[in-house]
């Protein structure tokens, strides 16, 4: 079956990574057959240039239509006179919103050969392949009261609300129950059920889906202030990290920085299957769009390679060629070919292109 892709490269290093993805997914349809059928568009301050917006409405309408998204970066100074809503970043959190894109998926894994590029110790974090689970359109980023008020008495209160219910609580237990099941089956749910009554919901409503559709899964608790802790600690512990927004958010990057390098990293957005089993997905590295370095042809594109990876892998079920693009990217390392951003100070390096090039002979290989 064919599928529909639309691939949005963004502003800064976007265009010159995801011109890297295409090429690998060009060698897929020709090598092994893959149905893809790949359309471009802009997202962010291009489209903002183009349109006026940051995500025209033509451009959302083929997001819904897609199988998947591919994404590079948005943003850069150029845009950031522009008005908050349409800022680059607010085209994003749009798409993210309007596609109800509620899991987001980071795997944090170090590569034996960038093992020196971790702040950690080798032994802490030698193996580390951990996925966290982050909610993304709840909580306390979203609820309501918000905003900055002015008091009687002159002074200003700013104010957000963290909110949870039941159905936002469990679709998103699910999806880290069901990651766990092609994992090591272990999930850790954070959040601070010690001082917070979502909180608390938030660990009865997990417990409860574990006891009644996933026994078979370990299922483990923790504040999230310890998780944080322990991630330094021992990270290795871990397999599956499930929470909220907030706490989402800082752990994830916390867990990135582990593995030592921001152009290796992934990530996938995922939405709710509709009654066809289509489930609305976007995926793209978690770095930015590295205005430094844009233009330069030295941006690492091995992080949205990787994207495309958990694309195969999570929207199309094409396990094979999942794994074998990201052992492809694991011999290119052992290889010992590096952009600036993960080479040892001195070393020789490769730009953009030449990665895609080191990739798609690996993948010849
Ligand atoms: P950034 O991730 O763009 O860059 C941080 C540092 O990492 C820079 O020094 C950059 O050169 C380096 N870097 C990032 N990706 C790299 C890669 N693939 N290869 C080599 N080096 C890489 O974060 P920032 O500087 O805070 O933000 C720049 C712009 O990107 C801002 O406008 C920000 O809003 C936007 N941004 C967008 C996204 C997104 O599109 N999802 C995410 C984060 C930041």
């Amino acid at each position: 079956m064919t599928k529909n892709i639309l691939v949005l490269p963004g502003d800064g290093i976007g265009p010159e990574v995801m011109a890297q993805v295409g090429r690998v997914l060009d060698w897929f349809a020709a090598k092994r057959g893959l149905g893809m059928t790949i359309t471009q568009d802009l997202i962010g301050g291009c489209a903002y240039d183009r349109d006026g917006v940051p995500l025209a409405p033509a451009t959302l309408k083929a997001a819904r239509a897609a199988d998947a998204i591919l994404l590079g970066a948005v943003g850069g100074p150029k845009w950031s006179k522009v008005a908050y809503d349409k800022r680059p970043e607010a085209g994003l959190l749009m798409l993210r919103k309007e596609l109800e894109l509620f899991a987001n998926l980071r795997p944090a894994i170090v590569f034996d050969a960038l093992l020196e590029a971790s702040t950690l110790k080798p032994e802490v974090v030698r193996g580390l392949d951990i996925m966290i689970v982050r909610e993304l359109t709840s909580g306390v980023y979203f609820g309501e009261p918000r905003g900055i008020e002015t008091l009687p008495n002159g002074e200003r209160r700013g104010v957000n609300t963290q909110v949870y219910t039941t159905s936002e609580i469990l679709r998103i237990a699910r999806v880290a129950f069901e990651l766990a099941r092609q994992r090591s089956k272990k999930v850790c749910s954070c959040e601070k059920s010690n001082v917070m009554e979502s909180g608390i919901l938030w660990r009865e409503e997990v417990t409860k889906l574990h006891a009644a559709e996933y026994a078979d899964v370990e299922l483990s608790h923790m504040y999230a202030d310890n998780c944080a802790m322990q991630l330094l600690r021992n990270p290795k512990q871990f397999d599956v990290i499930v929470t909220d927004n907030l706490f989402g958010d800082v752990l994830s990057d916390e867990a990135s920085m582990l593995t030592g390098s921001l152009g290796m990293l992934p990530s996938a957005s995922l939405g709710a299957a509709d009654a066809s089993g289509k489930r609305p997905a976007m995926y793209e590295p978690i770095h930015g769009s590295a205005p430094d370095i844009a233009g330069k042809g030295i941006a690492n594109p091995l992080a949205s390679i990787l994207s495309a990876a958990m694309m195969f892998r999570y929207s199309f079920g094409w396990m094979p060629e999942a794994d074998a693009l990201e052992s492809a990217v694991e011999s290119v390392l052992n290889a010992g070919i590096r952009t600036p951003d993960i080479a040892q100070p001195g070393l020789k390096t490769v730009g953009t292109a030449a990665m895609g090039d080191a990739v798609l002979a690996a993948l010849e290989a």
